[in-house]
């Protein structure tokens, strides 16, 4: 059962019966919604037992809500790899500071468990299971396997077997090696069931860009920028995009593709980049010498002095969160400003929702006037304004090498909108047209029996 994610991008959150025994993986927070809606449908389960509780990868829309299960499941042991673990201290702390943006005062009153007091409570619960490590519980009968996901520092896909029955949940995972983080490695197939994220199941132009092209175009697009006095804006996620960016910018630097300009990062972006220099041997980093810290860079100020930053006076480049410029986050007031400057440069480098200030101003035209996220007033768009993707999950191709290569009988879609998702049903469906392909509404069952 879907309690979120089903068939979108969002709460994501899966429930798994199986041999007796409740697995729940992932308890994410929505980005967008507000309410309960931001939360897992936790109450469809109707007391069903969760036994156990594993987390996929340290992303908001993935472990924000794990405060919340734990209102209703207290003693529920939750598995994580050493890495996530270390993340989930900044990114929980995150999530409970960004609550009362987003709820209502009712909301907040009934959820104790993000207050900063409780919160070391749920990091205490969680218990290491590591990637290329298996744990057998519930009396022996069903057995649990991390392997690495590609996507970000730490993250797993989550292999159970139980009863003869094969399942592989991807979490969210990439083939393709990331300049930081490795690609994903799969079980040996094959499998019963597959339940796999679809966030680029359908065709996206930028998508057949290959990443040394897309580096090469963001090098240039800065050296311009840098060229005319301007400064570029990079928005980015604090946990993993701002690490691959700042290392590929380091690289370019240090290889005299960049001058060496001012290079911006933010605070919490800075704390998960000690994380990453803390675990430079995990098995979901491409190399066990590349160290953030060994990147020069100044601090961004804070929220109150952004508008005075040098960044405005000299040539700078500035990482800074959130990559969908959510409102309240540093690049969505940058964005502001940044916009009105025509030897300024934003450079998108990642997907954004069609709901957020990021989308906005990522198509908007130079000339125009847009308005965004609260804004009172339009803002004249005079700086350039460019989009590179620099993807974190699978392309198309790779997703479907991930059903070659697994053979299940049954294919579950997940973690992408409804065209991303019908879309690349269909081209399972005419590839393989033996499977079994649906799409979980969230809080409905459906069941995989029987053997192969
Ligand atoms: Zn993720």
């Amino acid at each position: 059962m879907a309690l979120g994610g089903g068939r979108e991008i969002g709460a994501n959150s899966f429930y798994y019966s199986v041999d007796g025994q409740g697995i729940l993986i992932d308890a994410g927070l929505h980005p967008e919604k507000t309410g309960w809606a931001a939360f897992p449908a936790i109450a469809a389960l109707q007391g069903s037992p969760v036994d156990h509780f594993l987390v996929t990868h340290a992303h908001t829309d993935h472990l924000g809500a794990v405060p919340f299960v734990r209102q209703s499941y207290p003693n529920v042991p939750i598995y994580a790899t050493s890495e996530t673990i270390e993340l989930s201290k900044i990114m929980l702390q995150n999530s409970a500071s960004l609550l009362p943006k987003q709820h209502s005062q009712e909301v907040l009153d009934a959820l104790p468990n993000y207050a900063m007091t409780a919160l070391p409570e749920t990091i205490e619960r969680m218990r290491p299971l590591d990637l290329g490590t298996s744990e057998t519980v519930a009396g022996g009968n069903v057995r649990i396997s991390y392997y690495p996901s590609g996507h970000i520092l730490g993250a797993a896909g989550i292999y159970i077997e139980a009863d003869g029955q094969k399942i592989f949940h991807t979490g969210d995972t990439s083939l393709h090696a990331q300049r930081l983080v490795t690609g994903a490695q799969l079980p040996e197939g094959p499998i019963d069931v597959l339940v796999t994220e679809s966030t680029n199941g359908v065709v996206d132009a930028y998508l057949t860009h290959s990443r040394e092209k897309e580096l090469e175009r963001l090098i240039e697009t800065i050296n311009e920028t840098l060229k005319n006095e301007g400064s570029v804006l990079i928005p980015v996620f604090a946990l993993g995009k701002l690490q691959e960016m700042l290392t590929m910018i380091g690289d370019a630097v240090k290889a005299g593709k960049l001058p060496s300009v001012p290079i911006y990062t933010g605070g919490m972006g800075r704390r998960i980049n000690e994380v990453y220099d803390k675990f430079l041997t995990s098995r979901s980093r491409t190399n066990d010498v590349d160290k953030t810290s060994d990147i020069e860079q100044a601090e961004l100020p804070r929220r109150e002095f952004l508008f005075g930053g040098k960044f405005f006076r000299e040539p700078s480049i500035v990482l800074a969160a959130s990559g969908m410029m959510q409102e309240g986050t540093a690049s969505y007031f940058l964005a502001q400003r940044w916009l009105r400057h025509s030897h300024f440069t934003i450079c998108f480098v990642g997907y954004t929702d069609p709901r957020t200030p990021g989308y906005i101003v990522s198509h908007a035209q130079q000339g125009t006037r847009i308005r965004f996220g609260s804004m009172k007033r339009d803002v004249p768009v005079r700086s350039r304004i460019e989009r590179f993707r620099f993807s974190a999950h699978a392309r198309r191709e790779e997703l479907l090498e991930i059903v070659r290569r697994l053979k299940p009988r049954h294919v579950v879609l997940t973690h992408g909108d409804e065209k991303a998702m019908s879309a690349f049903g269909e081209l399972i469906l005419e590839n393989f047209p033996e499977m079994k392909v649906s799409a979980p509404e969230v809080g409905k069952w459906y069941g995989f029996n029987g053997s192969r």
